[in-house]
């Protein structure tokens, strides 16, 4: 093969091209992107980029300059609109382009609150692009008033932009509990505390019933418990959806997003998928993973076997969350644990550590580097630390890793 073709320049694109060219590929590498910019980090879009406190320039992965230097061509601010899976070609703008493999990481996109409750009015916004967060920066002014649906990372995050901002921030959970989806009871219960001590109103149990509006403009919430906010903005955090429309008209398989095999494959040759957009197979199901990390190596992984590797995806989780002045990382997948051992460390440190009978899951560390590297290690060794050793605070981690 001598000319491979990636759609979709975020974290799973750029990383293919960059994987093509670091193992030494030296065919035809385009890389094409909806958006107008280069690929670019989404994590500092609700924290640092979203606070004011990092420039545009550094959420890019990579310079410009990088893309010409490695002969990648860089197909900027059109999508592509349609694959023909059997000539292999596909059309973006009035252009139509062969390849030989063609890679999808189109990512993924925000669920939108329906029109019937009024998610089409003016002022009900979603963070998932950089266009997005500059739309959205002049609504940040102290004293506004913002209702977040949805206490998941996103919405948490922005709320935690929004309260050190000076906004009055009122975030309403439909499930009983913040981050009920993704962590234990014991961490929703710690960043429930830490919001409510920077003053947000934080409502669990409670949904958006609907938004009222004014000349088109949202003013007002109605929540479930019949309750009601004035509001200036809502931001909305309520999940995503894998991008799957391209694929889907392709003829490739779906299952939870786009389905691939242990090696990154869809269903149609020549077609592979990576990131956000891309299920793989784990535990009899398919799965998707939304992060960075997996955008990553999955991206690396299909372009090992582009290049006839024939190298299963071996998915390692790990994620961030950074709210005030707490970092919160996270190793492993805590699905199925019966058991959250807590550790105390020194300082505020502070982690959960997920164990399903004797096997350890996944951990939460709470501004705890030395807990997390140890915690993610152990995992990814497959090793299992007694729980009464973990919960020890006495106990030397780096030592559990020898053990
Ligand atoms: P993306 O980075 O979304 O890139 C997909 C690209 O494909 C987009 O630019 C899209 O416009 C483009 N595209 C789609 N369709 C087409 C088409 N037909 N033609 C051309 N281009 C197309 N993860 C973490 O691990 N830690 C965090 O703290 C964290 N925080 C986050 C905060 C925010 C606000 C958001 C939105 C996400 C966060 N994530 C975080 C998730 C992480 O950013 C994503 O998992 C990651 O970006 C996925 O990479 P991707 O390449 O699959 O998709």
């Amino acid at each position: 093969m001598s000319n491979v073709i990636v759609v979709g320049a975020g974290q799973a694109g750029a990383s293919v091209v960059a994987r093509l060219r670091t193992q030494g590929f030296d065919g035809d590498v385009t890389l094409i992107g909806e958006e107008p910019f280069p690929p670019y980090q989404r994590p500092p879009l609700s924290k640092a980029y979203l606070l004011g406190e990092m420039d545009r320039e550094r959420l890019y992965l990579r310079p410009e300059s990088y893309y010409a230097e490695q002969d990648i061509t860089l197909h900027l601010g059109a999508p592509v609109t349609a694959i023909d899976t059997v000539a292999r070609r596909l059309t973006v703008g009035d252009q139509t382009l062969t390849y030989d493999d063609l890679v999808l990481t189109t990512g993924s996109t925000p669920r939108r609150l329906p029109a019937a409750i009024g998610g089409d009015l003016d002022g009900v916004l979603m963070v998932r692009g950089l266009q997005d967060v500059d739309a959205m920066a002049p609504r940040f002014a102290a004293g506004a008033r913002v209702l977040i649906v949805g206490g998941g990372y996103i919405g948490l995050e922005a709320a935690a932009v929004a309260a050190k901002r000076g906004l009055q921030v009122t975030l309403v959970e439909m499930a009983d509990r913040i981050l009920q989806r993704v962590a234990a009871p014991q961490t929703s219960d710690f960043f429930r505390d830490l919001h409510m001590r920077h003053g947000v109103d934080l409502r669990e149990g409670v949904g958006l019933d609907h938004l009222t509006g004014e000349a088109g403009a949202v003013v007002g919430a109605v929540l479930s418990d019949g309750s009601t906010l004035n509001v200036d903005f809502v931001l909305v955090g309520v999940g995503i959806a894998p991008n799957t429309t391209l694929a889907e008209a392709a003829g490739v398989r779906l299952d939870n997003g786009i389905a691939t095999d242990a090696f990154g494959r869809t269903s149609v040759p020549h077609i592979w998928a990576a990131g956000d957009c891309a299920s793989f197979p784990r535990n009899g199901q398919h799965m998707r993973l939304e992060s960075v990390g997996n955008a990553i190596d999955q991206a690396e992984c299909v372009a090992d076997n582009i290049l006839g590797a024939e190298k299963p995806y071996d998915a390692k989780p790990w994620f961030w969350s950074d709210q005030y002045d707490v970092k919160l990382q996270i190793a492993g997948l805590g699905t199925g644990y019966d058991t959250i051992v807590v550790r105390t460390g020194d300082g505020d440190t502070l982690s959960h550590w997920y164990y399903a009978g004797d096997r350890l899951l996944a951990i939460d560390a709470m501004n705890d580097p030395r807990a997390y590297m140890v915690g993610k290690r152990l995992i990814e060794a497959g090793k299992s630390p007694v729980r009464a050793v973990v919960s020890d605070p006495t106990t030397d981690l780096k030592a559990l890793l020898k053990a």
